[in-house]
């Protein structure tokens, strides 16, 4: 099974994307998480990547397909994946495209989650992740713990392109440059659109029952 989780940044990709990983034993691919990760590690290139993510900014496409060539060769995609954040531009999926064509695999499903602005900003501006496992916890949902309940580190801390004037970027960003992608995956007779505005539980069930 592969799978594009499709939306705007805070409907819940990455949240459903690790259900369905748990559920269904494919892995998530979050290009977003790999970034945070090379920059962590405080490599000349993680430099470079932060000046774009901190801002809400695109990282260049051919930075990107690298990545996604990379980690789509591993042996845990051969039985399927969830991308989860890629791909964000037109060129980025007709790169996709290809590299498929050249792993003999084809795409089965893209789920857009649809969730309003307004609701994102309220979402993003309370969320918190662990800086040492990526684990996300929400205010809104439940008290923000000392430690990471996942892997006991921490600090748990605000994303810095979780500040409201970088989330409302970050919404311009997709509405420019990643909504033109549902025209895109519409036409390939992939696309289906989900309410994101519900439970975390809801929206899952709704995605599973999809699953076939
Ligand atoms: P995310 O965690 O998916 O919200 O991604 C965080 C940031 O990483 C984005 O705001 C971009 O700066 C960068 N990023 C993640 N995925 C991509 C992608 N497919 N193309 C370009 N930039 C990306």
């Amino acid at each position: 099974m592969r799978l594009i989780l499709f939306g705007a940044p805070g409907v819940g990709k990455g949240t459903q994307a690790r259900r369905i990983t748990q559920k269904a034993g494919i892995p998530q691919i979050s290009t977003g998480d790999i970034l945070r990760n090379q920059i962590r590690s405080g490599s000349e290139l993680g430099q470079k990547l932060k000046s774009y993510t901190d801002q809400g900014n695109l990282v260049p496409d051919g930075l990107i397909l690298d990545i996604i060539r990379l980690r789509l060769a591993q042996p845990d995609c051969e039985g399927g994946f969830i991308l989860d954040g890629f791909p964000r531009t037109v060129a980025q999926a007709e790169a996709l495209e290809v590299l498929l064509v050249e792993l003999k695999a084809q795409l089965d499903h893209v789920f857009e989650l649809k969730v309003s602005d307004d609701a994102i900003v309220r979402r993003l501006s309370s969320r918190r992740v662990c800086r040492s496992c990526g684990e996300v916890y929400n205010s809104l949902l439940e008290e923000i713990p000392e430690e990471c309940r996942h892997c006991g580190g921490g600090p748990i801390a605000q994303r810095p392109d979780d500040q409201e004037e970088t989330i409302r970027h970050r919404l311009e960003v997709f509405n420019q440059q990643t909504a033109p992608l549902l025209e895109f995956y519409d036409d390939r007779g992939l696309l289906r659109s989900l309410d994101g505005d519900r439970s975390v539980d809801e929206v899952h069930e709704e995605l599973m029952s999809l699953l076939v």
